[in-house]
Order: C-alpha cells, then structure tokens, then sequence
C-alpha cells in the first residue's frame, strides 16, 4: 500500500466512448478536449472532432446569450 492517490471516482466499467462516431478514448478517462454533455439524464462524451460540430449546435440553441 504505496500509493493511493487516486481520486474517488465513478469505476468506468465502460470504455469512453465518443458517441457521435464511436471513438475511444485512450487510457478510459475522457481527455480535457472532450466534451461531456448530459441528455437525457445520460453522460454522452464528445471527441474533440465531434465536440466542434455538437458545440456549433449548442452555439446556435443559445443564440447570443452565450456568444
Ligand atoms: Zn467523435
């Protein structure tokens, strides 16, 4: 018992995956240039790809509120 420096995450029994084109992120952690959004009461992760396209749609639902 050396090293106990993980964080108390939720085990991902899953790989993450993104779900616009189904790529898998390296490792089984989302990396910082994914994006994660909730729909539906699900956690959806985004590749960095991906996270472009889905956030222009999110760009034009909040119109100029955000932008
Ligand atoms: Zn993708």
């Amino acid at each position: 018992m050396d090293e106990e420096t993980h964080p108390p995450e939720e085990p991902a029994a899953e790989a993450v995956v993104c779900a616009r084109c189904g790529t898998a992120a390296e490792g089984g952690t989302v990396p910082l240039t994914w994006l994660s959004a909730v729909e539906d009461g699900r956690r959806l992760h985004f590749c960095e790809a991906c996270a472009r396209l889905h956030i222009r749609a999110i760009e034009s639902r909040l119109d100029s509120l955000w932008w």
